[in-house]
């Protein structure tokens, strides 16, 4: 018998909760029943999003979301700024450049936040940007964005600030309304603790102008025809049924432990599992770590993508390695959704054993468990 641990930046553990209600019977959609569940549904993304802006629910993972939110605000021939700071940033210039789209591109180092100072001065020299995208958490460098100077900065602009928050909703702190952040999307399978499979994306009133005078061609997810069917409690095709059902589990316990309480959990396990990298002797990988997911350097003599098989095939733990150039050199544990301070134990001590058995000489071993103990009761 071996236990699974799924220690991943996503998909997440589930929490049986959630689980119990997305193995629901399922209920016909065009139903008084499933409108009183999407109105919840709508209700408690507005809460996690802290935004008054509808809240559109779109089938498909996080990244789906993403290229409604390009689709839905540019028309062919539009400046797009990208801020990419890892591989989510990336992949807005990837659809941009499939809708026929030129970005300009800020790029910072792996691990580096993005500079608020080159935003500001890319949009002074073209004032003609339609679109500013940046990540709230950078999953894969486990970088954390300063939203609010950005926000504040593309706000005294015609642009429109879109944030992907895919990895950072409900698990760092995010304030849609204040931050002034005009397209917000997020994915189902991260801090919202579910399954894959569903998404969503808000709008200002600002984005909405776009959107109505957009003219890349869209169909499935045209952010118009959904908004309209809000008003019917419903969506215009047939929605992911169970993960609504299960999502709106998720949002109640969410709502139990406070939104606050969530970003505090999370800030409380990242504090814990930096302490636990540092000593085992393993270097962070961002200057600026989100609260999500924390990633470390690993010694050059051990080959990253064995200390991840070894630690899945062996103790049944499955945590992330590193993406593009950081394959095989660092680790990723990842501390969002459904997780608590045992986990990261469980975590910890995989890492320093699988990396022990891989001839690396922990500089103590425990120690890594017991500086995350320390960490998580200062
Ligand atoms: C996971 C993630 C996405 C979306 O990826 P999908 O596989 O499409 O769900 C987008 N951005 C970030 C920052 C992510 O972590």
């Amino acid at each position: 018998m071996k236990k699974y641990y799924l220690l991943t930046p996503g998909p997440t553990p589930v929490p049986p909760r959630v689980a119990a209600r997305t193995a629901e019977p399922i209920i016909h959609h065009r139903t008084k029943e499933f409108g009183e569940l999407f109105d919840r549904v709508q209700e408690g993304m507005k809460y996690v999003m802290r935004t008054k802006n509808d809240v559109l629910m779109i089938m498909g993972s996080g990244t789906a979301a993403m290229e409604a939110a390009i689709a839905n605000t540019c028309s062919s021939g539009d400046k797009v700024l990208v801020g990419s700071i890892g591989v989510f940033g990336d992949r807005f210039v990837d659809i941009c450049e499939a809708y026929g789209l030129s970005p300009l591109v800020i790029r910072e180092e792996w691990g580096t936040p993005l500079s608020p100072q080159k935003v500001e001065d890319a949009l002074k020299k073209n004032p003609d940007i339609k679109i500013v995208t940046a990540q709230h958490t950078e999953t894969s460098t486990t970088t954390v964005n300063d939203l609010k100077t950005i926000g504040a900065i593309v706000a005294k602009t015609h642009a429109l600030f879109v944030v992907d928050s895919v990895s950072g909703l409900a698990a760092q702190e995010l304030h849609m309304d204040d931050w002034k952040i005009d397209v917000l999307v997020s994915g189902s399978q991260k801090g919202l603790m579910c399954p894959p499979g569903l998404s969503m994306a808000a709008i200002s009133e600002k984005g909405w102008k776009h959107v109505e005078t957009a003219k890349l061609p869209r169909f499935y997810s045209d952010f118009r025809r959904i908004r309209k069917s809000i008003a019917t409690h419903e969506t215009p095709w047939t929605p992911a049924v169970s993960l609504f059902q299960g999502l709106d589990e998720a949002i109640k316990m969410i709502k139990e432990e406070t939104l606050e309480g969530v970003w505090k959990r999370h800030q409380t396990l990242a504090k814990a599992v930096r302490a636990g990298f540092q000593a085992m002797g393993l270097k962070a990988l961002s200057t600026y770590p989100c609260d999500v997911v924390t990633g470390a350097w690993l010694p050059d003599s051990v080959d990253g993508k064995a200390v991840i098989r070894k630690m899945l095939t062996d103790y049944g733990v499955s945590i992330a390695g590193g993406q593009k150039h950081l394959k095989g050199k660092i680790v990723r544990l990842a501390h969002m959704g459904y997780m608590d301070a045992f986990d990261m134990l469980i975590g910890l001590n995989a890492i320093e054993n699988a990396l022990s058995e891989l001839g690396y000489k922990v500089p103590q071993a425990g120690q890594a468990v017991e500086a995350a103990k320390a960490a998580l009761v200062s």
